[in-house]
């Protein structure tokens, strides 16, 4: 089946809440979630260049890595069916090969994906030297030649692609950046959507990533700075990360985030997705009226997916990136 065309520019909408008012900041969220039916927010963004890319190198297979629950691995199924590749997911986790499919893996293997299962240990293991020859030669062997997506699919090309985000947005916002008021928000898994954001926003524009994993500080970064390198060959002073809103780690909706989630959709109309949306939206009201979200402030939400299907079962816990603990 061939993939429908996106949706671009996603629609941007403006929330009118009290809160807010009160705080004098205004609020305005760059709707991503409806950029693709299935492949959609920021894992269309991503995927799109790199596919483009994989047809022009001549493969006919993608690969890439996620938790049991990834909402990349769920994106690239479809994506790489929908462009007449086959595709390759490496899951973390080597007990889930015999358990009964959740959702997000049985949706994968639906659109024809083959689920590969390793062992935590593995996992880390090849993303950590995911670039070297050796490891592309042990995937190769194992799974065929094929285009190699790193986790989140958050590389120079998929950086570049989310810098979409940004150029829209100087069409759609009256003044972006024009004065020191626009911040640009989103959540952070990988980096990848942030990266982009950032190096594509006009220099007055300031952008916050909220990082939806606890224990990213400074490895965030680091993988941010490298996607400028990867797709800019430069580096941007515009960004920052709050470290402060993952709600206890990747995967992890406690009680008051998910109340208010809730909140926020009962007022408003829209139910956010809650493992990164809403951490990232929770920042913004948590900040409203302080730094970096000033009285006379104009932020900017990206919604960079929809709520998950189960969204009570997207518990996928795991260990800080490079923390080595398991
Ligand atoms: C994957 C995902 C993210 C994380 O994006 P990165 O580019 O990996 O930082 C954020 N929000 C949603 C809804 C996602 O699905």
């Amino acid at each position: 089946m061939p993939l429908p065309p996106a949706a671009l520019p996603s629609p941007l909408t403006q929330v009118t809440d009290e809160r807010l008012a009160d705080a004098g900041v205004e609020l305005w969220l760059k709707r991503d979630d409806l950029v693709h039916p299935t492949v959609p927010g920021n894992k269309w963004r991503k995927l799109a260049p790199n596919l483009a890319a994989a047809h022009q190198a001549g493969h006919s297979r993608v690969l890439s890595f996620g938790g049991a629950y990834s909402h990349h691995i769920r994106a690239l199924a479809t994506a790489a069916a929908g462009s007449g590749l086959a595709s390759v997911g490496v899951i973390r986790g080597h007990e889930l090969a015999d358990a009964p499919r959740n959702w997000s893996l049985a949706g994968a293997e639906a659109a024809g994906m083959r689920l590969a299962f390793v062992t935590r240990a593995d996992y880390r293991r090849l993303r950590a030297t995911l670039d070297e020859p050796a490891t592309r030669r042990e995937l190769a062997d194992r799974f065929g030649p094929c285009l190699v997506l790193p986790e989140g699919g958050s590389n120079g090309l998929a950086a570049r692609g989310s810098a979409a985000i940004s150029t829209e947005l100087a069409a759609q916002l009256p003044g972006f950046g024009e004065t020191a008021r626009d911040v640009v928000c989103c959540a952070v898994g990988t980096g990848g959507t942030l990266a982009g954001v950032a190096a594509g926003a006009p220099p007055g524009v300031r952008v916050v990533g909220v990082a939806a994993l606890a224990g990213g500080e400074g490895y965030l970064e680091r993988e941010i700075e490298a996607l400028h390198a990867a797709g800019w060959g430069r580096a941007f002073p515009n960004w920052r990360l709050d470290h402060t809103h993952h709600a206890g780690g990747y995967g992890r909706v406690p009680v008051p985030l998910a109340a208010f989630a809730d909140d926020f959709a009962r007022l408003h109309g829209l139910a956010v997705e809650r493992r990164y949306v809403a951490k990232a939206l929770r920042w913004v009201y948590a900040t409203a009226g302080t730094e970096p979200l000033a009285p006379g402030t104009r932020v900017t939400l990206v919604v960079t997916g929809p709520p998950d299907p189960e969204p009570d079962q997207g518990l996928d816990p795991e260990p800080a990136p490079g923390s080595g603990a398991d």
